[in-house]
């Protein structure tokens, strides 16, 4: 039996873990140690998700966030490196790009215990995202490169993992495997406060837009304007991005909700009529159920989304916002399963555990 210790944080983490475990949970020869960093610790940014999506308990419950990056990926690297010391996985399984992805692989890195990244390879090229940093790192320190799509395949290859001992596999998204999985689960979803649709539905987090006023204050006046003219828009808000609108003295004048679960998260993706978010996730959600994206951002990883026309990239031009949200109200997109891998990448990554370490 192989130990495979799993480190999540934050809410993308739960949901990208939550097919993995199980499949790990399904399949002979692996067991699973979770460790949570408390990263997002709010009953609705980390609990509902482990209720919803049926993820274990975690084996080790961490109380580490706020505080700054540096401090926060610190106290993190020690404390995993405690657990790592006790429990003596066989390979430490890290997601995405956060502070706890960082900290969880090179803690193991250190140790010499195999470290295996579920998201290798994605590029924004904007070195100032902390995101960017995190997962240029990790894959550096990673010996198995999980990459979700041929063009994660693409850049690692061109920064020269294909010459390094490591195992560089394209197994598929995840999320994917997620949006289908849940799909069902979320058919009969209530979302109280939303009532019929063709809303457009909005998420707004990321620190190149919450933290940068001049950003912020163009999102926000670009969703007032769409509101009040064009769609209704609803936004489960992030707690940090309340803080930051809060800060600015700003005020949003659309249907603001408090962060949701992942199936009434699923219930508005199947409802509305567009999608617009600078999540990275949820640009490929809105894909998985068919619906155009409008992406509040300079860059995407997601390069295809936008190079088959499904996601338009608008950064924070309050205008260009607007129009593009105009231009693509109820456009619906499809899927053909090729990009992303139609649902089996979770099966592939357990599959690719099993063989690189012999477990029976
Ligand atoms: N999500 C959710 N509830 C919300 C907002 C987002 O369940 O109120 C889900 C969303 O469907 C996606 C994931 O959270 O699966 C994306 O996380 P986030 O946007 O925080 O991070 P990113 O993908 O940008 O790293």
């Amino acid at each position: 039996m192989k130990k495979i210790l799993t480190i999540v944080g934050a809410r993308p983490q739960f949901i990208k873990a939550s097919v993995v475990s199980r499949a790990i949970a399904q399949t002979s020869g692996l067991q699973e140690v979770l460790v949570h960093t408390g990263q997002h610790f709010d009953a609705n940014m980390s609990d509902v998700f482990f209720m919803q999506l049926g993820i274990p308990r975690p084996h080790h419950q961490l109380d580490i966030h706020g505080g700054s990056h540096g401090e926060m990926t610190g106290r993190m690297l020690i404390e995993i490196e405690g657990i790592l010391l006790a429990e003596r996985p066989d390979c430490v399984l890290v997601y995405g790009d956060t502070n706890s992805t960082l900290a969880g692989a090179l803690a193991a890195a250190k140790l010499h215990i195999p470290v295996a990244h579920v998201e290798a390879g994605l590029r924004s090229f904007n070195m100032k995202m902390p995101e960017e940093i995190n997962r240029i790192l990790t894959d550096q320190i990673s010996d198995i490169l999980f990459c979700p799509t041929q063009t994660a395949m693409d850049n690692l290859v061109r920064e020269g993992f294909s010459d390094k001992p490591v195992q560089l596999l394209q197994v598929g998204d995840v999320m994917q495997d997620a949006a289908l999985l849940f799909s069902q689960a979320a058919e009969h979803t209530q979302v109280s406060c939303v009532e019929g649709d063709g809303f457009i539905l909005a998420t707004l987090h990321r620190a190149e837009n919450t933290d940068d006023p001049a950003r912020l204050a163009a999102i926000v006046g670009a969703l007032n304007t769409l509101h009040s003219s064009v769609a209704s828009v609803v936004l489960p808000l992030h707690p940090r991005t309340r803080a930051a609108i809060a800060k600015a003295g700003l005020t949003l004048d659309v249907q603001v909700i408090d962060p949701i679960g992942y199936l009434e998260m699923v219930a508005l993706l199947r409802r509305c009529a567009l999608v617009l978010t600078d999540s990275g996730g949820v640009q490929k959600e809105a894909f998985f159920f068919g619906k155009a994206c409008v992406t509040m951002r300079d860059q995407t990883e997601w390069v295809e989304l936008v190079q088959v026309g499904a996601n338009t990239l608008v950064g924070a031009d309050a205008e260009a916002i607007v129009s593009a949200a105009r231009a693509n109200l109820g456009r619906m997109v499809s899927d053909d399963g090729q990009l992303y891998g139609g649902g089996a990448a979770a099966r592939h990554v357990v599959t690719q555990l099993k063989r690189v370490f012999h477990a029976v």
